[in-house]
């Protein structure tokens, strides 16, 4: 059994506990440094990663988040743009992943759209919900590409750390985080 993280600042976090309460795992919404004991994940939701990066200051998980090195990390949409290391035109949030995202990057014309977006590692196409959403706007070498959409990359992976432009959370598509709970684990096994 894993116990998984959700981080409770902003954003769809309630969609992310049941879907990962469907898979079985146990969960921990995240408000304070004590939460974060307890877990062997951390999902970050989407939301407005800027509000988001408030809340973390204010309740001064910024910096332990940030040293947390081996923490296993899912972020989804802002919850992308908060694993950056690199974030165009605004200060870059827990810089986990050596990468820089361009926020609301599909431009105002596409403000949301869904998609069935073939992902490297998952059999079926994932139903991806895209909601003002970020793209990838460089990666370095080591960063994973999972997935694209018209040569835009919106799901990298690197080390333990998972992350995708759209919002699984919003479907029944239950494939990546079932994908991040297996991370969870192989995490898990190489710790003990
Ligand atoms: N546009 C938001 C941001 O820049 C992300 C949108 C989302 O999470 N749906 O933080």
């Amino acid at each position: 059994m894993v116990t998984i993280g959700v981080l409770g600042m902003q954003g769809a976090i309630r969609e992310h506990v049941r879907m990962l309460e469907t898979l079985g795992a146990q969960t921990v919404v995240v408000r304070s440094l004590e939460d974060l004991q307890a877990i062997d994940g951390l999902v970050l939701p989407g939301g407005e990663s800027t509000a988001m990066r408030r809340l973390l200051d204010r309740y001064g998980l910024l910096e332990p988040l940030r040293e947390m090195e081996k923490l296993p990390m899912f972020g989804t949409c802002a919850g992308m743009i908060l694993l950056a290391n690199e974030v165009e035109g605004y200060d870059a949030h827990l810089k986990k992943i050596p990468m820089t995202v361009k926020r609301n990057a599909f431009g105002r014309q596409v403000d949301s759209f869904e998609v069935d977006l073939p992902v490297k590692g998952i059999d079926e196409p994932v139903e991806a919900v895209f909601i003002r959403a970020p793209q990838v706007a460089r990666v370095e070498p080591e960063v994973d590409v999972l997935a694209e959409v018209e040569e835009a990359i919106v799901a990298v992976r690197y080390n333990q750390y998972l992350a995708c432009s759209f919002h699984p959370e919003l479907t029944d598509d239950l494939s990546l985080h079932r994908y991040f709970i297996e991370m969870v684990k192989a995490n898990q096994s190489q710790h003990v």
